[in-house]
């Protein structure tokens, strides 16, 4: 499975690790608007990250 992880450099952590089935780039972005526009207008540089997970 394939997940996007929001990651704030600013306050050196993740904010939210996303499961792209789910969460398509647009749905990603909304979330930074809402769920973490607090970083946003503080400011703070936020990067997203793809990584893939094998579950066993
Ligand atoms: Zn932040």
């Amino acid at each position: 499975m394939e997940f996007t992880e929001i990651y704030c450099i600013n306050c050196r952590k993740v904010l939210g690790i996303y499961n792209i089935r789910f969460y398509k780039e647009d749905k990603i972005n909304e979330l930074m608007k809402s769920s973490h526009a607090l970083h946003v207008r503080e400011g703070h540089h936020i990067v997203t990250r793809k990584f893939e997970k094998t579950s066993l």
